[in-house]
């Protein structure tokens, strides 16, 4: 078996299609985010500005962050030791899943190593422990979501995306005794556009589902205490189970969920993905901590992200750029083709030291490869007037259309 020639054959498929993922090399400088430094080329590192991190407030610099963290690191030490259930349950843990069962208006929460792995762990042990259970998709659900519906092996409706009509017709096609999960997100992270949950909350009474809600782009950032679009739009109760992670809006890392007791105790007590892994460290936790509790008491840096977000929308529109119709904090510039999407990225790198990172299939689908812009609040209009100045003349120089994307 000539092995090296398959590896070989496909990473060739992927520099074919112009979608080899091509990491850039960058250190982050607490204190002066957005910029950072390069160390891409080779030849030293070089200043830039950074437009793609989902560090969306900046937490993960937040000096109430920080300082928890080196406190935890200096008092209670660097890893956890163990599995929650061998050693590895601090007090730090316990008190987050607290904060965040509140944060969510939830009984319990249970966190887990990353927002991945909860979606994968909750979603399959949800579905084994139902049986018979029939599990209803959004189409643009996140891949962890799809992971864990497919580890599940329950059997798998897929609604065209945000379309109640379509997922109203997929209920009634099943036999009313079938248990039902109806699993979407609220924001959807490359588009911007959020999801009718009260909608979907009533499709779900109606026809005796529960529901799965991934707020991993919204915890921190709706909600009058961060607690997504669930908590803005008071639908927080009406959801079975909402989950969300450490690692975005609140700038540090892990995932989570959030649920009655019973429903956590069974995830706690028979997902893999929870019990056979290290838990957190609890330098994490402590971070993360700090970092809900402050998101909770301050509504500045989700105010000011989102005047960025609008600022920097209108400066698109202003210019003739192709930016997509978003309704949240993301901003999304349609380019349609893998190979320019990432020319786009290089020629912005190299000469303007600015660096946002193309997306490409599988993340969106072929066809609407994008550009996809996270302003923060430390992005001041000037450095917007820059991003603007330099991708118009970019899009001339390549030639490419100048429009109002649908
Ligand atoms: N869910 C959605 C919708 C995501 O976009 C992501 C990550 O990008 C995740 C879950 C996974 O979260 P984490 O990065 O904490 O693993």
């Amino acid at each position: 078996m000539d092995y090296e020639r398959i590896f070989k054959a496909a990473i060739d498929r992927l520099h074919d299609e112009g979608r080899y993922r091509v990491f850039i090399d960058i250190l982050r400088t607490k204190g002066s985010y957005p910029n950072a430094q390069c160390f891409h080329g080779h030849n030293g590192p070089k200043p830039i500005t950074v437009w793609c991190s989902n560090d969306y407030l900046c937490m993960g610099q937040h000096p109430a962050v920080i300082e928890a963290m080196e406190t935890a690191l200096h008092e209670v030490g660097a890893g956890s030791g163990g599995t929650r259930n061998i050693g590895g349950n601090t007090h730090l843990h316990i008190q987050l899943e607290s904060e965040l069962a509140d944060l969510h208006d939830k009984q319990s929460a249970l966190l887990f190593t990353s927002g991945y792995v909860s979606n994968e762990a909750a979603l399959s042990t949800l579905g084994k422990l139902l049986p018979g259970c029939v599990i209803f998709s959004d189409e643009l659900n996140h891949a962890s979501m799809i992971a864990g519906i497919k580890n599940s092996g329950c059997d798998k409706r897929v609604f065209r995306h945000n379309d109640l009509a379509h997922l109203e017709q997929l209920l009634l096609e099943e036999d009313p005794e079938t248990p039902k999960l109806i699993a979407f997100e609220s924001v959807y992270s490359m588009d911007g556009d959020v999801a009718p949950i009260a909608a979907i909350c009533d499709l779900a009474d109606k026809y005796s589902a529960l529901t799965y809600l991934d707020e991993v782009h919204a915890v921190g950032m709706y909600g009058a205490r961060g607690g997504g679009i669930s908590e803005r739009d008071g639908v927080a109760d009406r959801v079975t189970i909402i989950e969300g992670t450490l690692g975005k809006a609140f700038g540090v890392m892990g995932g989570y969920i959030t649920a009655d007791t019973d429903v956590i105790d069974c995830i706690r007590s028979y997902a893999p993905g929870f019990i056979f892994t290290t838990s957190l460290s609890p330098v994490l936790v402590a971070g993360a901590l700090a970092s809900v509790r402050h998101l909770k008491a301050s509504g500045e840096e989700r105010a000011a992200q989102q005047a960025g977000a609008a600022m920097l929308k209108a400066k698109f529109r202003d210019s003739g750029l192709p930016v997509m119709e978003s309704v949240t904090h993301i901003v999304p510039l349609l380019v349609g083709c893998p190979v320019k999407a990432k020319r786009i990225s290089d020629i912005l790198l190299a000469e303007y030291g600015l660096y946002v990172q193309p997306i490409n299939f599988p993340t969106v689908p072929r066809g609407t490869e994008r550009l996809r812009f996270t302003p923060g609040p430390m992005h001041d209009e000037a450095m917007m007037d820059e991003l603007s100045g330099a991708l118009v003349e970019i899009w001339d120089r390549l030639e490419l259309e100048k429009r109002r994307a649908a």
